[in-house]
């Protein structure tokens, strides 16, 4: 089986690539290992859409800005916040013309010399396919086909600790006007950057109340309870439990899952008893898969860093232009006063270059979303989803432009 472009992983990466190379008009096939798609911005019910603006100027490429357009004509979209069923109606009405394979991974890479020739695919039904493509994207997450290639991967920090994990849930029948006041009435009760009057409620803190239910024998995930309003009436996406584990390690993300929904119950038993506007509320919906911020980084021939973030680096090949910040989510869970009292400030952007896309030991080979190549601090930046879908669109029409190695393609930029 032929195709010009094979994408593994059919996240917002990974969609936005297959979408752009098809467009670009190369046969395209996604392979995706559940059996819907969006990744973390559908199955993980991860919201909203972080900063992709810079003053009134948005930074976000012509993909993401297209799917923002959509979700606001479905009357699906809240300012940056949206509704994640309608947003994978809209991928899939997308994806038409792309070939999917649902419930099938990567086991295993052919390679020759710097060329993948074909990955053997096999899916759940134990059916086996040889996927032949000249050109490969690894849109996985955790980088999963550059690692099965043989290519160089990081994981975590300089301890090799990784990101902690987190199980999203919604919470319906919240009453705002309750939330708006308490918040109003007693400010230090929460992160500095939190306003009774945001048109979006994004609420972090309810410290005493943490405290109190403590106190009284509640057991409780993290220092502090976070939600962001949705679309709809009365909804909010929680994001609060709180889990270390070694991400690459299939036992530990597997009882990750397990402790997840028990501390789902006791942070949504915390709301209804503690925080004023949950009384009425109930759990609408648990993501099916657990959100996992950061597991494998592909080698590209550029590694995207930290100080890329911190400095504003600009590069002569910058195809994504970003300025969401740093953002590390700690195994330990403890929030001090610098943290609970930071205000981001968003004066400049940085850039993020093509080569970090590009594979540094696979000339076929582009590893994109939040498995590119950067080190730990870089990607913590680079992972929102707005970011990720830029990488796809790039990539992807990078694939419309070259015909067996991403690397023919470099100098234009
Ligand atoms: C808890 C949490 C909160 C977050 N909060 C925000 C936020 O508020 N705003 C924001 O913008 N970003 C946020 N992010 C970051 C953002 O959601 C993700 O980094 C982004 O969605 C990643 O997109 P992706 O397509 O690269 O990867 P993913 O969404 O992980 O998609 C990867 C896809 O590949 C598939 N796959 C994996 N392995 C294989 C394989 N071997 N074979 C075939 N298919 C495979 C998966 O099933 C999945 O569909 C958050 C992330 C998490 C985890």
């Amino acid at each position: 089986m032929r195709w010009n472009v094979a994408v593994f992983g059919g996240g917002i990466a990974g969609i936005s690539a297959a979408v752009n190379a098809y467009r670009s008009g190369k046969s395209v096939i996604l392979v995706e290992q559940s059996f819907t798609i969006g990744g973390n911005a559908t199955s993980g019910l991860v919201n909203p859409f972080m900063r992709y603006w810079l003053d009134n100027k948005i930074l976000a490429g012509e993909f993401f800005q297209e799917i923002l357009g959509d979700l606001k004509d479905y009357n699906a979209r809240f300012k940056n916040t949206f509704d994640s069923e309608m947003l994978k109606i809209i991928l899939f009405k997308k994806l038409e013309g792309v070939t999917l394979l649902f419930r099938s991974i990567p086991i295993e890479v052919y390679r020759k010399h710097k060329t993948i020739k074909k990955v053997i695919v096999q899916s759940s039904l134990g059916n086996r396919y040889e996927i032949e493509a000249d050109l490969f994207i690894d849109a996985t997450g955790d980088s999963t086909l550059a690692y099965l290639s043989g290519c160089k991967v990081e994981s975590g920090d300089e301890t090799g600790t990784n990101q902690a994990t987190t199980l999203m849930f919604v919470i319906g029948n919240v009453d705002f006007h309750k939330v708006r006041e308490s918040i109003r009435k007693d400010p230090d009760n929460f992160f500095k950057w939190v306003s009774p009057d945001a048109e979006v409620l994004s609420v972090a803190g309810y410290f005493k109340e943490i405290k109190k239910a403590r106190k009284e024998g509640l057991t409780y995930p993290s220092d502090y309870f976070f939600f962001v309003q949705l679309p709809g009436e009365g909804r909010v996406t929680v994001n609060t439990t709180h889990i270390g584990v070694k991400t690459t390690d299939d036992f530990e993300v597997s009882k990750a899952m397990e402790v997840g929904h028990k501390q789902v119950y006791d942070v949504f038993r915390f709301s209804k008893e503690y925080v004023p506007g949950f009384e009425n509320s109930y759990i609408e919906k648990i993501a099916n898969i657990l959100g996992i911020r950061e597991s494998r980084r592909g080698t590209g021939l550029y590694k995207f860093k930290g100080n890329d973030v911190l400095q504003k680096s600009k590069f002569s090949d910058g195809v994504i232009n970003a300025c969401y910040g740093i953002d590390v989510h700690k195994k330990e869970h403890k929030i001090d006063k610098a943290e609970s009292e930071f205000v981001p400030k968003y004066e400049d952007y940085y850039q993020i270059p093509l080569r970090a896309l590009i594979s540094k030991d696979v000339e076929n080979l582009a590893v994109i979303g939040r498995g590119l190549s950067s080190d730990f601090l870089g990607q913590s930046a680079a992972r929102i989803m707005p970011t990720c879908v830029d990488m796809g669109e790039v990539a992807g029409k990078l694939a419309g432009k070259v015909q067996k190695s991403f690397r023919e393609a470099i100098s234009e930029f």
